[in-house]
């Protein structure tokens, strides 16, 4: 922890001394006598801005960033800045007021408000994390912010959420079992319910739908599937055969 505090205090410094962007300013930790100041860690695809007292934190995802922004961009092949900004909140309050009410229980939410795209990531739900967890989020929300420029607000969630699942697993060696635990080839229809309890299972199901067409398509048709089809508030359901679907997770998962 020592040496995590060390190295924090270090980093902070190396990028006031470059002229990057550094911001201080104290964050209330509540019952805490311990000050808090808010720090900016900068690499050189991106920010992570959060409290120092979640210097750990923060240290693990801005060893990631550059890897993760670069492992998006090597599947995707579109045109984006290539870049990400990733806030930690100090507290639920600061969390609520970024992602909103409804998304607060989310491990990690990709935002666009008048600062800009960011990735907002729950410290309590985040923390935890194992490496390769952290990754595969990370992941899934740099997709997100790559991908807002040509994704309709109304595009089918299974078609957003299952690909970016599908770019941050992708290449992790993992298999579909293992990426999706919940899974059972018991399926009807795509999935549209992503915020009840059935959320994990929604997500799982989108993220295998597009292992499916990776399956048909190729890695580069599930790309062109995406952006066919992101831009649009419905997806041709004929473009995706459930029967099919169905017969997969049989095959794969039955
Ligand atoms: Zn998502």
């Amino acid at each position: 922890m020592k040496h995590l505090r060390t190295l924090l205090a270090i980093t902070v410094a190396m990028t006031f001394l470059l002229g990057l962007t550094v911001a201080l300013r104290p964050v209330a930790v509540p019952g805490e006598d311990v000050r808090c100041e808010q720090a900016v860690l900068t690499v050189s695809s991106g920010t992570v801005t959060s409290s120092s007292c979640d210097g750990e934190l923060a240290q693990r995802v801005v060893g990631m960033v550059d890897e993760s922004v670069r492992g998006v961009a090597d599947i995707l092949d579109i045109s984006w800045a290539e870049r990400v900004d990733v806030v930690v909140p100090s507290s639920d309050l600061e969390l609520v007021a970024l992602v909103g009410p409804a998304f607060a229980d989310m491990a990690g939410v990709a935002i666009r408000d008048e600062s800009g795209q960011r990735v907002v990531l729950n410290r309590a739900r985040t923390a935890p994390l194992s490496d390769l967890e952290l990754r595969v989020l990370l992941r899934h929300e740099i997709t997100h912010v790559a991908t807002r420029d040509l994704t309709s607000d109304s595009a089918p969630l299974w078609l957003v959420e299952g690909f970016a699942d599908w770019v941050a697993f992708h290449g992790l060696g993992l298999s579909l079992r293992q990426a999706a635990p919940a899974l059972t080839p018991d399926v009807a229809a795509v999935p549209t319910d992503f915020g009840g309890p059935g959320r994990e299972l929604a997500y799982q199901q989108a993220y295998s739908i597009m292992v499916y067409l990776e399956s048909t398509l190729g890695e580069r048709g599930v790309v062109d599937f995406f952006r066919r089809h992101a831009s649009m508030s419905a997806v041709d359901l004929g473009d995706v055969d459930v029967a099919g679907w169905r017969a997969f997770l049989e095959s794969r998962i039955g």
